[in-house]
């Protein structure tokens, strides 16, 4: 019986590693290739950025010829300033920053970055200056260690430390058994969505790129885990160009400007307090917004109480 059994363990063990290999490497793929059509121009140049400056010059895109997602938009993330998209669902808000990091390609009007068109620039440049916290962070079948050091591979473990310890994850990552050693993702701890955002962070942070792209999570945490990340958030956006891409309204009120996407095109752009008082298109996704966490919260008080 053991003479079999040992065969057929090993084969279970080769079976899981090569199933382990192929979700790494589709994990790879979906980080590094969202879209092979792309393709640098011959005379493709890297990009310089000196002070990180985005502009949209009246930009119509669509993923389907018969369906257009992006209607002549035109906006501008003066250097070192945070702009903010909202709007409802399906407006478009995600797509702007797919164009900026080139995974698609406008059908007509230009994206500069530093008055440089990212269509002539090398995309390895481009991603390179431009970092990104998704709302879904992609972690590795590694250590924690490893997940944050992905941001810079020369990284050193005091760096890791303390990009962990600015992004408010290193308490929690020091109670797991085996700490900055623990392995994480499919086969190891599994993080919580709030949890693997400061991962998300941590490693942006190493990262230090000159232009940010936040994309928010679209599922609601609960106030203190928002707190949180909102104040590791304000670490890595200070100074830095940012663009957030808001799903939720909670993290923009301090933004040097917020454009209001509908269908496809910019209907109201100003800061918190005019777009209230305007009382439009903002201030009802505001007011909606707030019904929503309210309820939420009283939801989970609820479910934490019983
Ligand atoms: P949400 O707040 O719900 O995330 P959003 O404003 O970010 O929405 P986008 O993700 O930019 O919306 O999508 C805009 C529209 O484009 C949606 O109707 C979506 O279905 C469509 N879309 C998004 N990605 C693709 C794609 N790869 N191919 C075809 N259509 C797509």
């Amino acid at each position: 019986m053991i003479q079999l059994y040992q065969p057929l363990n090993f084969m279970g063990m080769v079976y899981r590693e090569i199933r382990q290999a192929v979700i790494d490497i589709e994990q790879m793929f979906d980080v590094l290739a969202q879209n092979p059509e792309i393709k640098d121009k011959p005379d493709a140049r890297p990009l310089v950025v000196s002070q990180g400056g985005i502009r949209f010059e009246n930009v119509h895109f669509a993923y389907d010829p018969a369906r257009p997602i992006l209607k002549g938009v035109s906006f501008e993330v003066p250097a070192g300033k945070t702009v903010a998209v909202v709007g409802p669902s399906g407006a478009g808000k995600s797509t702007i920053s797919r164009l900026i990091f080139r995974f698609y390609e406008p059908q007509s009007g230009r994206i500069l970055i530093d008055g440089q068109n990212i269509a002539d620039v090398t995309q390895v440049s481009l991603r390179q200056q431009v970092g990104m916290v998704p709302q879904d962070t992609v972690l590795f079948n590694d250590t924690i260690a490893y997940n944050i050091r992905y941001g810079r591979w020369d990284a050193t473990d005091e760096e890791v430390e303390e990009a962990a310890r600015l992004a408010q994850i290193d308490s929690f990552i020091r109670m797991v058994p085996g700490g900055y050693k623990a392995q994480v993702g499919e086969r190891g701890l599994k993080l919580s969505g709030g949890e693997k955002q400061r991962v998300a962070i941590a490693r942006t942070i190493l990262k230090a790129p000159p232009i940010l792209m936040l994309d928010e999570a679209t599922s609601a945490l609960d106030s203190f885990t928002e707190r949180e990340i909102q104040s590791a958030l304000e670490l890595v956006v200070k100074d830095r160009t940012t663009l957030v891409i808001a799903h939720r309204l909670s993290t923009i009120i301090n933004a040097d400007e917020i454009l209001v996407l509908d269908a496809g095109q910019i209907v109201e752009r100003g800061r918190h307090e005019q777009l209230l008082a305007a009382g439009g298109v903002y201030n009802a996704l505001w007011n909606r917004q707030r019904e929503v966490d309210a309820a939420q919260e009283t939801l989970r008080r609820a479910e934490a109480a019983e």
